[in-house]
């Protein structure tokens, strides 16, 4: 038995996603098959539509790397999950195998998948990309677990020392930024500072938490930030605007002697950072962050579980809700007024004919 699903196809770059129907294969070693309820949208993805990282190889293929869902049947040495049970699907590699790539079929012939591509209704996935999740949380609740709670959250809370004293400036209030003042608050900063060009998101990094918010339009936000600290400077600055300029200043604004620097957003393939050698040499440091450096068998669903019981209050990390058929008008909501992070509903619709049967009966090939 095959199953056919609908899913959102890059099949250029620069060039709009298509909703196309495609085949399923039948599962290969180590992939899990999932009916999924949601899916989130980020940076990552609006950078690989518009061809900012470079010539794809893989064209025409899926994306998409942040979702929930259900699993629905598991291939050959799958352990890890079962039929029924809820998963957060992430591109943040936790255990089990690592499955070969995917390869769905169209009527204009094969289309690609990594290890996870998650903007369609029923993607095969590799085991190390979903991790358990309890059946009673929600999938509003479990939707960010995937990369905006732990790049965001995560980052922040792997750089906190326990009770924390002295402040932390997070750059940009997208997504991943909103979820990083979170865990600012969680982490238990005093002084928790967000900057952004947009006002409405900086209403919503106040509603979550930061003590102290800077527009950073016309004028340069760096002297308004330092001035916050009476010139001392920050002993943690996270950069998720995914923009040069704010990644060096992120540098310049960490303190002297113990300040660091935690680049998370990414630039357009060969863009770089100039970084005065001698900011480094003051002390401070500089980091990167590979999805928060969490443990995803058991930080993600302890995420999903702060979301549901309101310690991350998903309802204001989440932005505008769009069918997966919208899937381009979601991606470009990210440059939109509207703060938090579009989510796509790709639950496969209820079949017509029976309402006991199941998507199977709906759309065998
Ligand atoms: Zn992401």
């Amino acid at each position: 038995m095959t199953w056919r699903m609908r899913a959102a196809v890059l099949r250029a770059t620069g060039a709009p996603l298509t909703i196309e129907e495609v085949s399923v294969p039948v599962l290969g070693r180590g992939q899990v098959l999932v009916r999924m309820q949601l899916a989130a949208v980020c940076h990552s993805q609006k950078l690989e539509v518009s061809g900012a990282r470079g010539p794809d190889r893989f064209l025409p293929h899926l994306i998409g790397h942040e979702g929930v869902g259900i699993v629905e049947e598991v291939g050959p040495g799958v352990a890890k999950v079962q039929p029924g049970e809820q998963v957060i699907l992430s591109w943040i590699r936790g255990s089990g195998t690592a499955a070969d790539p995917i390869q769905y079929q169209s009527s204009q012939g094969p289309v690609h998948a990594g290890p996870v591509a998650v903007f369609c209704e029923m993607p095969v996935v590799s085991e190390q990309c979903v991790t358990r999740l309890h059946p009673a949380i929600k999938p509003e609740a479990a939707v960010l677990a995937g990369c905006a709670l732990p790049t965001g959250a995560g980052t922040i809370l792997s750089m906190s020392p326990t009770d924390p004293q002295g402040a932390v400036c997070i750059i940009g209030a997208g997504g991943v930024g909103l979820a990083a003042v979170c865990g600012a608050v969680l982490a238990g900063w005093p002084m928790i500072v967000a900057v952004d060009l947009r006002v409405a998101r900086l209403e919503r990094a106040k509603a979550l938490g930061a003590t102290h918010v800077i527009p950073a339009g016309a004028e340069p936000f760096e002297r308004a930030a330092r001035e916050l600290t009476r010139g001392a400077g920050f002993d943690v600055v996270v950069e998720c605007a995914g923009a040069r300029s704010s990644m060096e200043a992120a540098v310049r604004l960490a303190k002297p002697r113990g300040g660091r620097t935690v680049i998370v957003g990414n630039l357009p393939m060969g863009e770089t950072i100039q970084v005065n050698p001698f900011d480094l040499i003051a002390g401070r440091s500089l980091w990167g962050s590979w999805g928060g450096n969490v443990a995803p068998d058991t930080d993600l669903p302890r995420m999903a579980r702060w979301a549901q019981e309101g310690r991350v209050p998903s309802s204001l990390l989440l932005g505008d809700r769009f069918p997966l058929t919208a899937v381009n008008e979601a991606l470009a909501s990210l440059d939109s007024e509207e703060p938090g992070r579009p989510v796509l509903d790709c639950a496969a619709p209820i079949p017509q004919r029976s309402a006991a049967s199941s998507a199977r009966e709906m759309a065998p090939a």
